[in-house]
């Protein structure tokens, strides 16, 4: 008998109906002989739609309360999975995160597994239950408090559960088949990928790929749990996510697909003394701020007259915060000012291959280049190439790239719901 962890994103239990289709599903790989722990996200835009409630009430709602809020979406989704399964026959029950032994730091909106002691997990698949496992959260041992893992969590949840209950498969069922060569909804003729290491799978969802949440790409690398991304409308085979980059050939597959993310803006800080110490005060500033930052540059187009310029991407949602600490300390570190650009967006190209191919780079920009789109930061990875233009020009810029290096193909991509929201 196998251990099979499935997890079930929002879209795929939107409604009755698709909780109900899920449940037989699932039932499926119950009767071909599989132990099957399920977890599951909130139904369709739930959460987003308690973080929007959250908002109406109160301009900044306290985390702890917030996180008891957005955690009840996956209450509603697991409870009704278990009654859709018991109405078919089966046994289910279904836990929260904190029953399943979800342990994680105490950070409200952003906690970290620490440890899982599924126990009452495995008690009830040995009394014979399909289990179900809220996603997205967890209990802090210290506070003793519900948390949840940050927007798109579940992902982690069956990770976690996969590697703690030593499960032989982990499924991630989407509302696409796979892991595509761009999102579907902007590339049309996007191809699914059969296969993708490890590697590529974090390039891909740092740098935007919604289609798994990078937490639980490291996850499932450090464990060494293959996940095996398919569609919950459709019973194609999908995408398997495993193997490292050492054991692919050098001359395989040259890139595997394009990223893109709108989630972040651009900040510069102009005329920043050209001495050393100056760059650490500034990282040292949003370090403190506790600001995740990404592509840096520093620039010499002031060079001769002992400035430089400093840009850097961010989250969205941290750039007022930014903004504010770097002025605070503006006369301090002695630069000119702080210009923050919320009108970007950023596209990526991921593949094992760009190691051993030169031209790549040139390629790349030389296809930015025809659709007229103007590049205004630059930074890569062993296998990675990332660039920053202006938001409005990302959709044009995300085909043109994905055309360049043949990546489309003649299926036309089925997206089958979600709002992608
Ligand atoms: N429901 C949560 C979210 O929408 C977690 C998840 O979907 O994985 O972010
Ligand atoms: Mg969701």
């Amino acid at each position: 008998m196998a251990l099979v962890v499935q997890k079930y994103g929002g879209s795929s239990v939107e409604n009755a109906t698709r909780v109900k289709r899920v449940a037989e599903r699932i039932v499926q790989t119950r009767k071909a002989g599989n132990d099957v722990v399920v977890v599951v996200s909130a139904m369709g835009d739930t959460t987003d739609e308690l973080l929007d409630l959250a908002g109406e009430v109160s301009p900044q709602p306290d985390p702890r309360e917030l996180d008891m809020l957005v955690t009840a979406g996956e209450r509603i989704s697991m409870s009704v999975l278990a009654m859709a399964i018991n109405d078919l026959g089966y046994q289910a029950r279904s836990f929260t995160g904190s029953q399943a032994g979800m342990l994680t730091t105490a950070a409200h909106g952003d906690a970290r597994i620490v440890d899982v002691t599924p126990g009452r997990v495995q008690a009830a698949l040995d009394e014979g239950y399909i289990v179900i496992v809220a996603g997205f959260q967890g209990v802090s041992p210290d506070t003793k408090d519900i948390t949840s893992l940050g927007r798109g969590g579940s992902d982690v949840t069956a990770v976690a559960m996969a590697a703690a209950l030593k499960a032989d498969v982990c499924e991630i069922y989407s509302d696409v088949d796979g892991v595509y060569t761009a999102d579907p909804r902007i590339v049309p003729d996007a191809q699914k990928l059969d296969d993708i290491s490890f590697e590529e799978m974090l390039e891909l969802a740092a740098s935007g790929a919604k289609i798994l949440y990078l937490r639980s790409v490291e996850y499932a690398r450090r464990y060494g749990i293959p996940l095996h991304v398919r569609s919950s409308y459709s019973n194609k085979p999908g995408t398997i996510v495993s193997g490292n980059l050492e054991d692919i050939p050098m001359e395989q597959a040259l890139i595997s697909g394009v990223a893109h993310d709108r989630s972040e803006a651009k900040l510069t800080v102009t005329r920043v003394p050209d001495h050393p110490g100056a760059a650490a005060q500034i990282f040292e500033i949003i370090a403190e701020a506790e600001i995740d930052i990404d592509m840096i540059v520093q620039n010499v187009s002031t060079a001769g007259n002992g400035h430089t310029d400093i840009s850097f991407t961010l989250p969205k949602t941290d750039g007022d915060k930014a903004v504010k600490q770097l002025r605070k300390k503006q006369e301090k570190v002695g630069f000119e000012k702080v210009i923050y650009d919320e009108n970007v967006g950023k596209l990526s190209l991921v593949g094992a291959g760009m190691r051993s191919h030169p031209g790549v780079t040139a390629t790349f920009c030389q296809a930015l280049a025809d659709a007229d789109v103007n590049i205004e930061i630059i930074s890569t990875s062993e296998i990675r190439i990332s660039v920053v233009c202006r938001d409005s020009d990302l959709n044009t810029a995300v085909k043109a790239v994905h055309d360049a290096f043949e990546l489309g193909g003649e299926e036309e991509a089925v997206v089958y719901a979600g709002t992608g929201r």
